[in-house]
């Protein structure tokens, strides 16, 4: 979310304010019997709001990704605690609007913590990422099942392993795997020469891999190690995965052209991604 998004949602809820002070009582009345609605969520991400609330991005396992305001969450004393931290595992009680675009947020519960992932400089970029990437690409209010748990399985390697290239790197796959943006790993997209024990090739620009001959001026190497790994990815659950020390540069291949088939789709660079090269 860019600056100017947040400075739209801060003025929206200004006027829902203004508004909320002039309604009647007949329609606090009714407001106060919408039913809050119930969802396992993970926490995407969240920005200061005025001087005492938050504004709150979550992927809801029952109602897709959904932004809300925490009000007094910024507060010494508040009820979230550190349920609101990036990618905190949790269950969210809410109340939805018809006509609003940001529900209120009631009531935030731990499921699960990662805190010292969140509370690790390091880990955290990781962490940052995956937030930074689910944000870009999933649609608001759209349940996605396979996401939520591809989320929740990064996270919680991470955490697990204190280690982010390998949940990142199986991430960053299998998000252009489900979005359905993988390119062939067997053979050139441009003249259909199999690349055989040959290195691929592929950059930000277009969603494909080429063979030596085609490869543009500017194109990173995706060698056959790398593409092993993907097909070990596409059969293996992460947490069953040992990362071997000789598998580093070919997770970091693999991340590396799956980020950039992320952000040919999403047309526009990830700000999160300079920060892995410094963590
Ligand atoms: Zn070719």
């Amino acid at each position: 979310m860019d600056a100017r998004v947040v400075i739209t949602i801060v003025l929206r809820v200004r006027a829902l304010r203004t508004e909320c002070g002039s309604w009647s009582g007949a329609a606090s009345a009714r407001r106060l019997l919408m039913p809050a609605r119930e969802t396992e969520a993970i926490i995407l991400k969240t920005f200061p709001l005025g001087e005492a609330d938050r504004l709150v991005s979550f992927l809801g396992r029952a109602s897709g990704r959904v932004r809300g305001v925490a009000a007094g969450a910024r507060r010494i004393k508040n009820r979230y605690g550190s349920t609101l931290e990036v990618l905190s595992h949790v269950q969210i009680w809410y109340v939805e609007k018809e006509t609003r675009e940001l529900v209120r947020i009631q009531q935030a519960d731990l499921l699960e913590s990662f805190h010292k992932a969140q509370s690790d400089y390091g880990l955290s970029t990781g962490l940052a990422v995956i937030s930074e990437i689910s944000e870009l690409i999933l649609p608001e209010h759209e349940v996605s099942e396979p996401m939520f748990r591809l989320i929740l399985l990064a996270a919680r390697e991470v955490e697990r392993t204190g280690d982010w290239s390998l949940p990142l790197s199986y991430f960053a796959f299998w998000t252009v795997r489900l979005g359905g943006w993988l390119p062939r790993f067997d053979r050139c997209v441009a003249c259909d020469a199999p690349f055989g024990q040959h290195p691929a090739f592929y950059d930000a620009h277009q969603a494909g891999l080429f063979c030596e001959k085609c490869r543009r001026p500017g194109m990173k190497p995706l060698h056959l190690e790398a593409r092993n790994l993907a097909e070990r990815f596409a059969g293996e659950r992460l947490d069953r995965i040992a990362y071997e020390k000789s598998m580093q540069a070919s997770a970091r291949e693999l991340r590396e052209a799956a980020l950039s088939w992320i952000e040919h789709h999403v047309e526009r660079r990830l700000m999160t991604r300079e920060l892995l090269e410094s963590a």
